[in-house]
């Protein structure tokens, strides 16, 4: 018999490890309508992120989300707080330019600073980790790409290391890897939880299942 809640946990085929080790919150159906400043649409990382910052501002925001809290990529994602991309930097040099490419990188290094912050400042109980993170071949790939990446990375003022191990890790022989220090990681479900619970408590949000 299908459980109307938990049928609602993700949308994928299987539960994740955050849905397994957090807390399900609750919330209402809309029922009518309401008279907001703005409407956020989905209650993953994205939305619950704009609907934090938006209720600290000030705003009266309502959020709408048509599963549960992290029901979607969120509630799937290994929650590494990085700010190495799968994109390569030097592919993003090479169709943005240079200082296109450093705005995208300095963006997603605040970005990491940004969510640490917030979740200190906050006390938001989510297990907050420094944590570092590391780029290494696919063995397809060519040893070049790697070496282009750590020029551009540093290229664009990213404090990039080369390595020749990683921790927990074997690497082949004469196989480097790109260490990437000051990164963060978290419970992701937690995170999105103790931000949506800010927004509620500063009387600003209303936080609703369509379903
Ligand atoms: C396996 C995996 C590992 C990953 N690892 C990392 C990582 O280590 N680091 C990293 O930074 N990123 C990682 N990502 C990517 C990251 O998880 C996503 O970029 C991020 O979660 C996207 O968040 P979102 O809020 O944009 O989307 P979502 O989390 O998908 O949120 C969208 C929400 O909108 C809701 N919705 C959709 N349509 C409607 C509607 N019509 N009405 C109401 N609600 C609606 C959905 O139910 C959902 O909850 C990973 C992704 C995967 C799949």
């Amino acid at each position: 018999m299908s459980d109307p809640i938990n049928d609602q946990l993700t949308s994928g085929s299987h539960y994740s490890y955050w849905n397994e080790s957090s807390a399900l919150l609750e919330y209402k159906t809309l029922q009518s309508n309401l008279i907001t400043d703005v409407l956020i649409v989905g209650g993953g990382i994205a939305g619950v992120t704009t609907a934090y910052c938006l209720a600290k501002s000030g705003r009266k925001v309502v959020l709408l989300e048509d599963g549960c809290l992290g029901s979607g990529e969120t509630g799937r994602t290994t929650a590494q707080i990085t700010y190495a991309l799968d994109d390569r930097y030097y592919d993003l040099i090479k169709i943005f330019g240079e200082e296109k490419a450093r705005l995208a990188a300095e963006s997603h290094k605040h970005a990491i600073q940004w969510i640490k912050s917030a979740v200190v400042t906050e006390g938001i109980d989510c297990n907050y980790k420094d944590a570092e993170g590391f780029l290494f071949l696919d063995p397809t790939d060519k040893s070049e790409n790697l070496e282009k990446e750590l020029e551009a990375t540093q290229k664009l003022g990213l404090p990039t290391q080369v390595i020749s191990e990683i921790p927990g890790l074997p690497l082949k022989p004469n196989k480097q890897a790109i260490r990437f220090p000051d990164q963060g990681q978290f419970h992701i479900l937690n995170t999105s939880q103790g931000m949506q619970i800010l927004s509620s408590v500063w009387g600003r949000n209303i936080y609703q299942h369509t379903c």
